[in-house]
């Protein structure tokens, strides 16, 4: 394939790219936006394996294949609730393939014309920088999303002036390294600062802030591609990449606004929340009163408007389904059925409203927290499913918690409140949520699929 062909490929490629992120960011366009995708990946691939400066065919289709199987099994197999951490690992892939590819890329800098050798060199640094923070700083994302690493912020000593200690070395690194002509030396040094940069900026966040850093690392993945496409000379990784970086710099931005944190503090590792996070409190405070199924759906019954806040134990419970079923016979029977969705339930950006559409509940009657915060208080019955952080009243009233700040469903406003979950533990952030102990608080304890079943046999009767 000739090179003007290639760019002409990238190019096309390129808008699919911009018409799949379009597309995704509603629901109704979505589905069309990751066909897009899939379109202009599958141009951009073709483009490049069969473009005349490729060789080495056969070992490239064989690590297609290879990756390709590896992604259809897991694809298959990965539950809802493990998206989240496959995309942190994903991401991760991301920044050890800039790495590999700016080692890559030293060692043939022998190609490199000598008047653009000391960019190749800048390139190279701050793309294997980059690609190291994102690696581990992904790896990190994931253990703390499947529980492997505590979600509590690593507190160590002086951490802001470590983290400013790493960044001027790794420039006086960068400095000696072009100076030198490209060295071994600083680039390797370079490379295990910039590793340990990134596992200790992710450590440092605390639970409730991890969405931020989800789709900060998304940012950063894209800027490492960027970074893999000057190295490679490749157009379409670079516009991708930036693509990528931009679009998860927005979200990033947009998920601290609805968190209320300043931004520039998330990205230097929870800069401020030392104080908070260490007065977290998780032991409970009050008497709470437990209901069963069937009352429930008497209350249900009665009701002429509920609210549904769901939350991350609806997505484990897969408990959408039968939601859904109980939304659809509550609207056939006159009783107004709205979602009141928080933008950080869930353990993903939009992991409700994924899978409210799977369970095809209507689009209108999904809302965003700040549509329907202040409906809550002409409400009869409030359905908390597995939501816990995210519909915490102390994040309004306790300036010592770990959420302080953090904008809520207001879900105490409602007549009666209905809580689902299996026990009285803590929610993500790891603090005690004082609505489970309000006088007009109910708790339905057990699985909350199981138990949305029950109340869908009940009403049924
Ligand atoms: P939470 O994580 O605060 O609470 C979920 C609740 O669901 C728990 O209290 C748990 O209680 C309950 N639960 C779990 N499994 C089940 C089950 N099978 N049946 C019934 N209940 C169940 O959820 P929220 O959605 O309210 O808040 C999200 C939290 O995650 C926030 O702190 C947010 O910052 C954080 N986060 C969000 C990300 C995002 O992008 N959206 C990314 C990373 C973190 P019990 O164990 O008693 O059943």
């Amino acid at each position: 394939m000739s090179q003007g062909l290639v760019t002409a490929a990238y190019i096309v490629a390129a808008i699919c790219f911009i018409f799949s992120l379009a597309g995704l960011s509603k629901q109704e366009t979505a589905k069309q936006g990751c066909y897009s995708g899939i379109v202009g990946m599958a141009i951009a691939l073709f483009a490049t394996i069969f473009s005349e400066t490729v060789s080495g065919l056969g070992w490239i289709i064989l690590a297609m294949i290879v990756g390709a199987a590896v992604g259809i099994h897991k694809a298959k197999k990965v539950e809802m609730t493990e998206m989240p951490e496959l995309i942190a690992l994903l991401h991760s892939f991301v920044g050890l393939a800039a790495v590999l590819v700016g080692f890559n890329s030293f060692i043939d800098a022998g190609d490199v014309s000598a008047e653009m050798h000391t960019i190749h060199l800048v390139e190279v640094f701050l793309g294997v920088f980059i690609g190291a923070v994102t690696f581990t700083g992904s790896v990190v994302a994931f253990g703390k999303l499947n529980g492997k690493i505590a979600s509590k912020p690593l507190q160590l000593p002086h951490k802001h002036k470590l983290n400013a200690a790493a960044l001027l070395v790794s420039f006086i690194l960068l400095l000696c390294f072009v100076s030198a002509d490209g060295s071994w030396f600083a680039l390797l040094v370079m490379t295990v600062i910039a590793l340990a940069f990134g596992w200790h900026l992710v450590a440092s966040i605390g639970g409730a802030d991890m969405p931020v850093v989800v789709s900060m690392l998304n940012s950063y993945s894209g800027w490492a591609a960027a970074a893999a496409g000057f190295m490679l000379s490749n157009d379409l990784l670079i516009v991708t990449g930036a693509l990528v970086g931009s679009s998860g710099a927005i979200l990033s931005y947009i998920m601290c606004q609805a968190m209320n944190r300043s931004f520039i503090s998330v990205i230097a590792g929870g800069f401020g929340s030392g104080d908070a996070a260490s007065s977290s409190v998780s032991e409970e405070v009050g008497e709470y009163r437990e209901v069963q199924a069937a009352e429930v759906a008497a209350m249900l019954k009665d009701a002429s408007s509920v609210i549904i806040t769901p939350g991350y134990g609806m997505a484990v419970a897969q408990a959408q389904y039968p939601v859904a079923e109980i939304t659809d016979l509550l609207r056939k029977n006159g009783t107004e059925v709205r979602f009141g969705i928080h933008p950080v339930a869930g353990r993903l950006p939009g992991h409700m409203n994924v899978l409210l559409a799977e369970a095809k509940v209507p689009y209108d009657i999904v809302l965003e927290m700040d549509e329907i915060n202040d409906d809550f208080a002409e409400t009869d019955v409030v359905l908390v499913i597995g939501a816990n952080d995210t519909v915490n009243p102390a994040a309004q009233t306790d300036p010592n918690s770990p959420i302080a700040g953090m904008p809520v469903l207001e879900v105490w406003k409602a007549k009666e409140v209905v809580v689902f979950k299996r026990s009285m533990n803590t929610g993500y952030a790891g603090v005690q949520n004082p609505l489970f102990f309000n006088e007009n608080s109910v708790m339905c304890f057990g699985d909350a699929k199981a138990k949305v079943d029950e109340i869908l046999a009940e009403l049924k009767k």
